[in-house]
């Protein structure tokens, strides 16, 4: 039986070539194919700067050190999200704090968001989660998060390839002070692992290259200490600088050259997701038990997943009884997300989904189905007609 999963990378011979080209060249890491990749992202999405690092999760983790966000700082973020949202907040010691989406898009709600600010103190970043690669409201929530003093940093780790409702592309910053992708497999497209941070500050983007790799500078003219770096004010040519506590989070010049290869196909991609998805909702316009979960803006959506609401409760279902009969017939299904409030870890931490009543109804009732590139239209008929049948 030919199984279909929720979501899966699409790579070609050209991939395959690229990444042997890039053994062949002797550079495998710190090389060419890093800066061309990152000025190729960066031009893509409209933004001045590109930093590319070991993963989206890592790249949350440096957008938040790289914004001095730390200790005795909040951070709002979705909890209809990766747990990597989150923790990242946690990594640099903030307290991450959840606050509800709106209904129609499964994103972080603007009237939601004004009370979750006025409820904490110390709100110093705000991390919008494009769900799915549909983008939030980003000129309510820039206006909510500037009136507050707080930084945005865009968790777009599904939405590579995406728009704003204004037609500009998620990553361009235009709302926010940084924007997070993820290149992870299952995402809009792939270097293996890995993830890239946008931003037009460009004190932010030194402060991003530094903390990728430990926090050392290997500039001259940034250089803290002139006594060492230089002899009868010659350079001296063994000198680097650490000037402050950084990671190695670095990507490799192999998944460059995979991501640059993958670039060049990022549109058709998202072209091609966007007609199955249109597909799905044509299918499912004429029954009432099975809703695309996002109502709003999918036009401009980068269709990372194919979320949708069906009511196990009323149709006297389980969830997951249904998702062991779509396994049965080699679809698989998978549900995006889990809460982290609900998260043993967090729960443990005191977080629970009492302020977000539309994630919780939202959580009840979500199911992603297939949605990938190399989806065919007969392999999506089929997903149709087992949903279908199992539903009526
Ligand atoms: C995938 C994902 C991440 C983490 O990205 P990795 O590259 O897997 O580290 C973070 N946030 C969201 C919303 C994601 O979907």
């Amino acid at each position: 039986m030919e199984i279909l999963p929720y979501g899966r990378h699409h790579i070609d011979e050209t991939d395959i070539q690229a990444v042997v080209d890039c053994l062949r060249s002797g550079a495998l890491t710190q090389g060419p194919k890093i800066l061309e990749f990152e000025k190729a992202i960066a031009s893509y999405v409209g933004a001045r700067y590109a930093v590319a690092v070991s993963s989206g999760t890592a790249a949350l983790h440096l957008a938040l050190l790289a914004a001095d966000v730390g200790a005795d700082s909040t951070v709002i973020t979705s909890p209809i999200t990766f747990a990597a949202s989150s923790n990242a907040a946690l990594y640099v010691g903030a307290s991450p704090v959840f606050s509800d989406v709106s209904m129609d898009t499964i994103n972080l709600s603007p009237e939601a968001l004004i009370e979750t600010i006025k409820e904490n103190d110390n709100v110093k970043a705000i991390i919008p989660v494009h769900l799915s690669g549909l983008a939030c409201d980003m000129s309510s929530i820039s206006k909510i998060s500037s009136d507050a003093g707080a930084i945005i940093i865009e968790d777009a780790a599904q939405a590579l390839g995406a728009n704003y409702a204004d037609g500009r592309k998620v990553g361009c910053c235009s709302h926010s002070l940084m924007t997070v992708f993820s290149l992870h497999p299952v995402k809009s497209m792939t270097t293996g692992e890995g993830g890239v941070i946008t931003t037009n500050d460009m004190h932010v983007f030194k402060r991003l290259t530094r903390l990728r790799s430990h926090g050392i500078v290997k500039e001259e003219d940034a250089y803290q200490c002139l006594e060492s770096a230089q002899t009868e004010g010659i350079p001296n040519p063994w000198y680097y600088e650490m000037q402050e506590l950084g990671y190695n989070y670095r990507i490799t010049d192999i998944q460059c050259a995979l991501g640059l290869s993958q670039l060049h196909k990022l549109d058709k991609f998202i072209e091609r997701r966007r007609l199955l998805a249109d597909r799905y909702d044509r299918a499912f316009s004429d029954t009432k038990w099975i809703i695309p979960a996002q109502q709003s803006g999918r036009e401009y959506s980068a269709h990372h997943l194919y979320p949708v609401k069906i009511d196990f409760k009323g149709m006297g279902l389980t969830r997951a009884k249904f998702m062991n009969q779509l396994r049965e017939r080699g679809i698989i299904s998978q549900v995006h997300h889990i809460p982290v409030p609900i998260q043993p870890y967090y729960k443990k931490l005191g977080f629970n989904m009492d302020n977000c009543p539309n994630a919780q109804d939202y959580y009840q009732q979500a199911l992603s189905i297939p949605l990938y590139y190399g989806l065919t239209e007969q392999q999506q008929d089929y997903v149709i007609d087992v949903l279908t049948e199992l539903l009526s």
